[in-house]
């Protein structure tokens, strides 16, 4: 079955959204628009947005509506997002997911499917300040749940291990703090429209990205836009 409506990803930093995305945007072949990926990228290339949002983003604010929104804003009209795409992380502010629905109007993008992932708030501390990355290949270690079998290296292809700067616990908790204050209204902004699903992200990633499945099933190629 096709995914016909762009989805949204709503949920605190270590809710599983960027693994369930990737998996999700795999399988129906429409691009993963991770906005913390597209903000890495121009910190690693040290463009102008690059470090005009590093030092925020180092300790754990949100950058400005108007820098994430003009990356956003690009990104969505180009070529391959033509068929639909996965949001992670974005929209993150009450500002961003009114500009989206304008922006996804004017497009003709069906209304978008929100999954909104809930984990309690120490299991959030545990998996993002637990969390490194292989530095070749991306693959995620959890040093308290998932190892790898040499420390500081890559189990498939002994990379070195690196840890995002922003997932110290000192940051992690600033961010968990930014969510509650800045993200969390929209949870009752698109319950409001009637397009939120919930998630119990505290699952296993197999049990996820299988009621993941069942919602998309049910609800992936609805969200007509009602004749204005
Ligand atoms: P993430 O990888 O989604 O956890 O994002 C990492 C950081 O990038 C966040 O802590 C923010 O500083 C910034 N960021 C990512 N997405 C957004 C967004 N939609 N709005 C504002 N800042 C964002």
């Amino acid at each position: 079955m096709a995914l016909q409506r762009p989805v949204i990803f709503l949920g605190p930093p270590g809710a599983g959204k960027g693994t369930q995305a990737k998996r999700l945007s795999a399988h129906y072949g429409v691009p993963h628009l991770s906005t913390g990926d597209m903000l890495r990228d121009h910190v690693h290339r040290g463009t102008e947005l690059g470090k005009k949002a590093k030092p925020i983003m180092d300790r754990g604010d949100l950058v400005p509506d108007d820098v994430v929104l003009g990356i956003i804003e690009d990104r969505v009209a180009q070529e391959d997002c033509a068929r639909g795409f996965v949001f992670d992380g974005f929209p993150r502010t009450m500002p961003q997911a009114l500009v989206l629905d304008q922006v996804l109007e004017k497009k003709h993008f069906p209304e978008p499917l929100v999954v909104n992932f809930h984990v309690d708030y120490d299991e959030l501390l545990h998996r993002v300040s637990g969390r490194w990355m292989c530095s070749v290949n991306g693959e995620i270690y959890n040093i308290y749940e998932k190892p790898p079998k040499v420390k500081g290296l890559c189990d498939k292809c002994g990379g070195k291990l690196i840890q995002r700067s922003d997932d110290r616990v000192d940051v992690v908790r600033d961010r968990l703090a930014a969510f509650a204050k800045q993200t969390q209204p929209l949870i009752d902004y698109y319950r409001s429209k009637g397009d939120l699903n919930e998630i119990d992200g505290a699952a296993s990633v197999e049990e996820v990205a299988r009621r993941l499945e069942e919602i998309v099933a049910r609800h992936g190629s609805d969200g007509h836009r009602p004749q204005r």
